[in-house]
């Protein structure tokens, strides 16, 4: 999977490589993702947030967002961004659902954002969970595709613990039924969402501050895989990585070399970029991780990580929303 750019003049409309020409049976995951040249991934994606707004950061339905990706694409085209990244947790199956819709409305005639396959994986270091984002700008999405099938089967065996637990407690929520109600990449906020239909709990904030959060009774900690062998795997499938939101690891306004010194670990094991910009940062902690991510020589990608209306404060970014001034020299 490539770039989805809407076809248009001086775009050259390939599928992968040695696939010859490309016909209509061919689909859109084929036909209508485009290569932007032959860049390297990474100048890819510089060149697209060079280009205009963009949001990086978007999840779906397919993980632990409220919209559907119909329902995404209709606030994007309304968002005037010139790209766009869908990027669930450990999951492609939205990207390629977007991809789809995307291939319609272009057919349609209607000029839509670039889109950027992306996938966020759950992955922890010594100190904690850290969430590493990987784009793919110019496909390889089937060689993570296993990577990520592992993913899901840590978190099923979780939330069937998660499940386990509640029943002990004495709110027993039918796992089988939080299966058929979320999408791919099930996780917390749907077990949170039963715990509600039940009538246990009042909202999903209620759920974990009683039951789901860490130190709470219904709590099973996950088996993550280590941020470095994340960051090789995506590499490896030709893909980018980016750690996401530092800010959420504690790591801003520590002072003297505390953010570097963490950042630089990770880029002598690989990693490309830093979301430098994200919808839960104060202006302080971007122009902290800007001017960090610069002098190592990491990508400055920009992300609101909209779920939509369950996260309080955060909204997706628009064309208002310009931070190249600090992604880029
Ligand atoms: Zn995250
Ligand atoms: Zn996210």
């Amino acid at each position: 999977m490539r770039i989805y750019h809407a076809p248009d003049d001086g775009i050259v409309v390939r599928g992968p490589a040695g696939s010859g020409p490309l016909r209509d049976s061919d689909g859109p995951l084929a036909r209508g993702l485009v290569a932007r040249g032959d860049v390297p991934p990474r100048e890819a994606l510089e060149r697209l947030i060079a280009s205009g707004p963009v949001d990086l950061h978007l999840h779906t339905s397919a993980s632990d967002g409220l919209e559907s990706p119909a329902q995404l694409m209709y606030r994007v085209l309304r968002s005037g961004l010139v790209g766009f990244a869908v990027s669930d947790h450990d999951t492609l199956s939205g990207v390629r659902d977007t991809a789809i819709i995307l291939d319609k409305l272009n057919q349609l005639g209607i000029k839509t954002p670039d889109l950027v396959p992306a996938v966020e994986i759950s992955t922890r270091d010594v100190e904690g969970g850290r969430h590493l984002l990987a784009y793919y700008t110019h496909g390889g999405e089937a060689e993570i595709e296993s990577f990520l099938e592992t993913q899901t089967l840590t978190r099923d065996v979780r939330n069937r613990r998660i499940c386990e637990r509640l029943a002990e407690l004495g709110f027993p929520v039918d796992y089988e039924e939080v299966v058929l109600s979320a999408g791919h990449s099930i996780g917390r906020v749907h077990i949170a969402h039963a715990l509600i239909r039940k009538g246990y709990v009042p909202d999903v904030q209620t759920a974990f501050e009683r039951f789901l959060s860490s130190g709470r009774p219904a709590y099973v900690p996950r088996e993550r895989v280590g941020i470095r062998e994340a960051i090789a795997t995506v590499l490896a499938s030709g893909g980018l990585p980016v750690l996401a939101h530092p800010a959420h690891y504690g790591w801003c306004g520590r002072g003297g070399s505390f953010l570097r010194e963490r950042l630089e670990a990770l880029v002598e094991v690989g990693l490309e970029g830093v979301e430098v910009v994200h919808g839960d940062n104060t202006p302080e902690q971007a122009a902290e991780l800007a001017a960090a991510a610069k002098e190592l020589g990491l990508l400055r990608t920009v992300g609101s990580d909209w779920h939509s209306l369950n996260r309080q404060g955060r909204r997706m970014f628009t064309s208002e929303d310009d931070f190249r001034e600090l992604l880029l020299d």
